[in-house]
């Protein structure tokens, strides 16, 4: 198949390109259709039924073959698979309430089969591998990385993601260039992809509003789940559910396994040097206040110093306060210019021997700022502070590396990152959370209790007390799998464009103030309108469809820095396009002339 790829000049072959990729994605889960599949010796494990009106092609127990947990001694030590000393299963004596404090999942310790290729949300598409190739041979070929951008090939019909004719993110461009400075590492030639098809994998975005087609520009406050997360937590409830670590029986088995791959997936995709180093919490923030009320409870101390930036969201500022108020603590904020960006040198003035702790975001929600990240933690360090980095904004639009940001902890909501609400994490180095006391207590969280004492699990373990978000954290981890599978870096590409492409429109229209021009955005066009209350803008969008917030954000300390209580935020993601930036454009456009239609 490769073979017909190339032409006798090495050139691809756009035609058998087109083909490969029609087929590609006609089988990939939320696209699946039994029809479109040529051969079903072709999908793994085809020896299962494909099942009437379902995207899975394996029975559960075929699913689960080979996976129970090996329960008769709880305390086995396992080979370590991976290399960072997990070697432990989970402690599942039932009622025990509790794993054994490091993960290794039943499936990596005990499997002689590989499970994950079982799953159908983990499985490689047919054809997925030779199109990989065929398309790495058109980006090492193609010069097209220099092409200017060109909205239309993005609105074109083509019927695949990949189009010859859009730009490619090469390595040359981004690869670990610190391009915004912020650890937040770019690369790896990858291609674009065709957004009308990746809108059809996400259900919400069909659906009509005030008899309008829904145009979602909310996204900073919540994105929406494509097919592949909700068919993920629908598997999960109808195959897999039970409680974690805990009881002697198959589903246990299923739901420990799912639940700890998720917790993989999230050590990849945030580069993680071991899942012991991934907390599942309730969202961005749980996690914060985890920080504040473990740590910060436990080694901050009178007279103590806590700098954050005048960016940050109410999440980032309240749990600091409260912690402050209770311990006598200093808080202390970087300012920012008049377009948004942090000044350095202020930040430079403010830290002393006092300083203990710098929590900042990595992307403002407010005004899209991007910070200068990696500076901003290796300066704390230098003072000998900790560092928080409050990825919220930043996990859905750019590449995350924990390793090379170096911050102490990182945290983040799935619901930001295309998964479910109520599930999010944190991230802490493996012996800072080992060394730091627990946020809650309760079963899971234990080695031993007696009513004098408790020996605490370590890390994760021990900052899950009690039966946590066991379905939400396996559908992050499927909404993980999603985002992987398009590409951070063809998101960040395209949605860099479609941001500069909205703000230039928008910054034409008549006594339109953005709010934020910071030349490293992404996501965000916050402004307002001469004349209109930003209530009066969002209902006028919302009548026509368009989902936007307006109000304060959770950011009012930075509306006010710009002499506002409120701003205007359509905010964007890659299923946005070029066309509903127009309709968005053109409604608040005409907004003077309707006034009296809307507002009289
Ligand atoms: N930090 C930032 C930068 C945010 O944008 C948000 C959500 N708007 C949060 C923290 C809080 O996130 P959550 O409500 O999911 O806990």
């Amino acid at each position: 198949m490769s073979n017909a790829i190339n032409d006798p000049q090495g050139l691809p072959d756009v035609h058998a390109l087109e083909k490969l990729a029609n087929a590609y994605f006609s089988a990939l889960p939320g696209n699946y259709n039994a029809a479109d599949v040529p051969s079903a010796e072709l999908l793994p494990h085809s020896n299962n039924q494909i099942q009437e009106n379902s995207t899975f092609t394996h029975s559960p127990s075929a699913i689960y073959q080979g996976n129970a947990i090996d329960l008769s001694d709880p305390q086995t030590s396992l080979p370590d698979s991976n290399g960072l000393g997990l070697g432990h299963v989970p402690k599942s004596t039932a009622g025990s309430g509790g794993p054994s404090g490091n993960f290794n999942t039943a499936k990596q310790a005990n499997n002689p089969f590989n499970i994950s290729s079982l799953l159908p949300f983990e499985a490689d598409q047919p054809y997925e591998k030779e199109l990989q190739k065929a398309l790495a041979s058109v980006s090492s070929y193609s010069p097209s990385s220099q092409l200017p951008f060109n909205p239309s090939a993005i609105l074109s019909e083509n019927s695949y993601y990949f189009s010859s004719g859009i730009q490619f993110v090469t390595s040359a461009d981004t690869q670990n260039s610190g391009r915004y400075g912020n650890g937040v590492v770019t690369g790896k030639s990858q291609p674009s992809f065709n957004v009308n098809l990746i809108r059809n994998d996400f259900p919400l975005l069909s659906e009509q509003v005030n008899g309008k087609p829904l145009i979602w520009l909310d996204n900073a406050a919540t994105t929406q789940k494509p097919r592949q997360v909700i068919d993920r937590l629908n598997y999960f409830y109808a195959h897999e559910n039970s409680n974690i670590h805990r009881a002697a029986h198959e589903l246990a088995a299923r739901s420990t396994d799912a639940y700890e791959g998720a917790r993989q997936k999230v050590q990849r995709f945030i580069n993680a040097r071991s899942p012991n180093e991934i907390v599942f919490v309730r969202g961005t923030t749980e996690a914060i206040n985890l920080v504040a009320n473990s740590w910060g409870d436990e080694y901050l101390q009178q007279g103590d110093e806590i700098i954050l930036t005048h960016l940050e969201h109410h999440a980032n500022i309240v749990p600091w306060q409260l912690l402050a108020k209770k311990k006598g603590l200093k808080i202390r904020v970087i300012p920012v210019d008049d377009d948004g960006q942090l000044l350095l040198d202020e930040y430079a003035k403010l830290l002393n021997p006092r300083t203990k702790l710098v929590s900042f975001t990595l992307v403002s929600n407010a005004l899209g700022t991007i910070t200068p990240a990696k500076q901003i933690v290796a300066m704390a360090h230098a003072a000998g502070a900790k560092v928080l980095a409050d990825g919220a904004q930043s996990v859905s639009h750019i590449r995350t590396d924990v390793q090379a940001l170096d911050a102490d902890w990182f945290v983040f909501s799935g619901h930001k990152v295309f998964g479910p609400t109520g599930i999010g994490i944190l991230y802490g180095k493996e012996d800072l959370l080992n060394s730091t006391q627990p946020y809650q207590g309760g079963g899971n969280m234990i080695e031993d209790v007696t009513f004098e004492h408790t020996q605490f699990h370590q890390a994760p373990a021990r900052f899950e007390a009690g039966t946590g978000n066991i379905a939400d954290a396996v559908g992050l981890g499927a909404a993980i799998d999603y985002v992987q599978k398009i590409g951070i870096d063809n998101i960040y590409q395209y949605e860099h464009y479609l941001l500069d492409y909205a703000s230039h429109k928008l910054a034409q229209i008549p006594g339109l103030r953005p709010i934020g021009t910071a030349p490293d955005k992404t996501s965000v066009l916050s402004f307002v309108l001469d004349g209109f209350t930003t209530a009066e803008v969002g209902e006028a969008l919302s009548r026509e469809g368009i989902a936007v917030r307006s109000g304060h954000h959770c950011a009012q300390p930075i509306l006010r820095r710009f002499g506002l209580e409120a701003t205007v935020r359509p905010s964007l993601a890659f299923y946005n396009t070029c066309a509903e930036v127009d309709t968005l454009v053109a409604v608040v456009g005409g907004l003077k002339s309707a006034k009296q239609i809307y507002f009289h």
